[in-house]
């Protein structure tokens, strides 16, 4: 048995996930055509509130289009400095959309209007990039998961559209961050004009994310997808899995939180470990003690075909999924338990 905690991104297709995905009606979506995609697309605008939406291969592909369809070359766009969008989209601000980033520190990776204020471009003077955008990042991977709530995201959003500035939402895992705070996805769509969600990370799905938004911008968030190569054919089959796994996999989100807090919990009283960072979700990210290296503790892991992540030269990372049940976390703990250095 290999326990698998890189990553949320690891889990494979159930087998009633691969049943829903046999019988479904598909055609060429190129055209238009695939009722299952637009089945899925209907599915998460309803339950983003939001007006329309458009079924991509990944999470990177629906956040540069919407950061693409909210800019012009030589905007800016504020975000954390940690966010995926800057920091794990290979530089795709700057070269898809030609534009630059004001990067704000957050509090673990939560960023507020204080510091939101100060960095907004003067549009009258000449010498400032144009601000367009604000992206948020729900919940923020490189901080544990750390999330936003509703109250946070509603003054953010009315202060930077009283500036005239849009809203992005990296969602990736918003469903993790909706377990938490009980919210209504469908208040989603009020605070920003587009969203990006991974069917792929928790929820379980094989592949795909999708990105909503307004009306108005869904025939040029389809022409940038086009331009990116996202086009997909009889991509119903996958959006299937989209399907399956938003009718049926986010209520056990609560399970990965409460196994990473169980980690976390364990990790917290070990030798060689020197802190743990708040278990808000599904990702456990911990410092090791001095005189240990996060590959000397990957070696022992795999000892027990433990899987983890080095996440910088002195953390690990550990992530909880639908792969990852009761016995494999026994096991982790016992594992981890029995480590020393
Ligand atoms: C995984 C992830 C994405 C998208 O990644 P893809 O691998 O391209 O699907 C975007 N944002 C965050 C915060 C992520 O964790």
């Amino acid at each position: 048995m290999v326990i698998d905690l890189r990553s949320d991104t690891v889990t494979k297709p159930t087998s009633a996930m691969k049943e829903a995905m046999f019988n479904v009606e598909v055609g060429d979506d190129v055209f238009g055509e695939d009722e299952t995609v637009k089945k899925l697309e209907a599915k998460c605008a309803t339950w983003l509130g939001m007006e329309a939406a458009v079924f991509c291969p990944s999470g990177t592909m629906t956040n540069q289009i919407g950061i693409k369809i909210l800019t012009q070359p030589y905007d800016e766009v504020i975000c954390y400095k940690g966010s995926h969008i800057y920091k794990y989209e290979g530089g795709g601000l700057a070269g898809n959309s030609n534009i630059g980033t004001k990067l704000l520190s957050g509090n673990r990776g939560r960023i507020s209007i204080e510091e939101i204020a100060p960095v907004i471009g003067n549009i009258n003077d000449v010498h400032q990039a144009r601000t367009s955008v604000v992206a948020l990042e729900n919940t923020v991977v490189i901080e544990a998961g750390s999330y936003y709530t509703f109250d946070n995201i509603k003054k953010i959003s009315e202060f930077s559209r009283s500036k005239g500035i849009a809203m992005h939402l990296d969602g990736a895992r918003l469903f993790n961050a909706l377990t938490e705070t009980e919210e209504a996805s469908t208040e989603v769509g009020k605070y920003f004009d587009t969203v990006s969600i991974c069917l792929s990370k928790g929820l379980g799905a094989p592949v795909g994310s999708v990105l909503a938004c307004k009306k108005e911008l869904e025939l040029k968030a389809r022409r940038i997808r086009k331009v990116f190569g996202g086009g997909m054919r009889q991509a119903g089959y996958l959006a299937a899995a989209g399907i399956y796994a938003l009718d049926n996999h986010i209520v056990r989100l609560k399970e990965d939180h409460k196994r990473a807090k169980e980690l976390g919990n364990t990790l917290n009283q070990l030798s060689w470990v020197k802190s743990v960072m708040p278990v808000d979700t599904n990702i456990v990210i911990f410092e090791v003690a001095d005189g240990v290296t996060p590959e000397m503790c990957l070696v022992k892991f795999s000892e027990s075909d433990i899987k983890a992540l080095a996440f910088s030269a002195v953390e690990i990372r550990l992530v909880t999924h639908l792969d990852f049940d009761d016995a494999m976390l026994d096991k982790a703990i016992t594992t981890f338990k029995k480590i020393h250095f």
